[in-house]
């Protein structure tokens, strides 16, 4: 029993410091009805309604299903048992499970520390209490793309862990901090060598990215600026005073720094007139219409008084970018373009270049945010006030 109760407290305590540990709602796309836990690595103590049943040795698994609003469970030397909420705590540092959703099927998934298995809304809700460093881990390296820089890899850590501090809230109704899915952050495993990803992220171990006023940055990204970034305000309407355009030198002869795409001119002419009323039987306002160029980014096709944003092009013809030039041969419009994606914040090739010319990864997330300071999380007042939530 004082074990039990010692246990607890521990639980209590982790949780109460969410600095350090994050609630992640797991495998959220699919309506788990039963799934199996298996310890890959170390042992874990398994709680019943905050009551200690025992031991899962490692390698012996749990089977975990949904029963009306309660949760039953089974293990082959533990026994059955039914209640509101399980929980899985790690007896070790490097302990980790492996997850799989038996109904529906899903593939196997593995994730560090502790768990908690609970009814909600008719599926298992399985949330993953993970030390923030461990889900970084796993945010990186679900991102893909090993082999990069260290310093490059130390942003990514810096950026991850803004988002999740400024995003803590975003599921609290559903009773977890994030999800697994990138309508959150995409963390689909933990981190499975120790190496650069883990390395940068314990190096900038608790910090943030804030602005001039202490708040957490929203941390745009995007792949590629094509030379010079985004204004927000020409993707979203509003400014964003720490996202404002600048020239980047670092991307231009990147990969995916120009595309071409053509397009029906028939198919252009009929949208910018149904779209916009767009004259397009006038022939000077057609030849506009076909010989547009930006040397500068614009937020606007042609004038901004035809209130044609450039963004509802991308968006209408699937472009990379908003970052093109327009021009006529034959029956096909060209579009020459720059970049890929949104454009706004920081550019991931431009940055990833930095790393590899020396820079170190303060340096580069000043280049793309604009009067931005990094600190250590247990100076914001942000969440020191907020520490109640579990
Ligand atoms: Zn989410
Ligand atoms: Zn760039």
């Amino acid at each position: 029993m004082v074990r039990s109760l010692l246990i607890i407290i521990i639980f209590l305590n982790v949780t109460l410091s969410f600095s350090q540990e994050l609630r992640v709602g797991l495998l959220r796309t699919v309506k788990i009805r039963s799934a199996q836990f298996t310890s890959q690595k170390g042992s874990y103590t398994l709680l019943l309604d905050s009551l200690e049943i025992g031991i899962i040795e490692e390698g012996a698994f749990l089977s975990v299903e949904l029963n009306g609003s309660k949760v039953s469970m089974h293990h082959d030397r533990l026994g059955n048992f039914i209640g509101d909420t399980i929980r899985l705590i790690s007896n070790e540092d490097a302990a980790y499970m492996q997850l799989r959703s038996i109904t529906p099927g899903s593939k196997t998934h593995h994730y560090r520390d502790n768990f908690e298995i609970s009814s909600s809304s008719n599926r298992l809700q399985v949330i993953n209490l993970v030390d923030m460093n461990n889900y970084l881990d796993g945010v990186i390296y679900s991102e893909g793309g090993g082999g990069r820089h260290l310093e490059y890899y130390k942003v990514q850590a810096l950026m991850c862990r803004t988002y999740a501090m400024q995003n803590f809230r975003r599921h609290q109704k559903e009773g977890f901090s994030v999800c697994d899915g990138v309508h959150c952050q995409a963390y689909h495993n933990m981190l499975k060598k120790e190496g650069p990803i883990s390395e940068a992220v314990r190096s900038t171990s608790g910090e943030v990215i804030v602005d001039k006023n202490n708040k957490t940055l929203t941390t745009y990204f995007h792949a590629n600026c094509g030379g010079q970034t985004c204004d927000a305000s020409y993707v979203w309407n509003t400014s964003v005073p720490y996202c404002e355009t600048f020239i980047d030198t670092f991307c231009t002869k990147t990969w995916q720094a120009t595309w071409t795409k053509k397009i029906e001119a028939s198919k252009w002419f009929a949208f910018l007139k149904k779209e916009y009323g767009f004259p397009i039987e006038d022939p000077v306002m057609r030849k506009l219409a076909s010989q547009f160029k930006q040397d500068q980014r614009m937020a606007f096709f042609i004038h901004p008084s035809l209130g044609i944003p450039l963004r509802d092009l991308r968006n209408e013809f699937r472009l990379k970018s908003t970052f093109f030039n327009v021009s006529l041969e034959g029956n096909m419009i060209v579009l020459e373009g720059r970049g890929f994606g949104h454009g706004v914040g920081l550019c991931q090739e431009g940055a990833m270049e930095m790393a590899k010319a020396g820079y170190s990864y303060r340096q580069i997330a000043h280049y793309y945010f604009n009067d931005v300071k990094i600190v250590d999380l247990d100076e914001l007042n942000e969440f020191n006030e907020e520490s109640d939530f579990q």
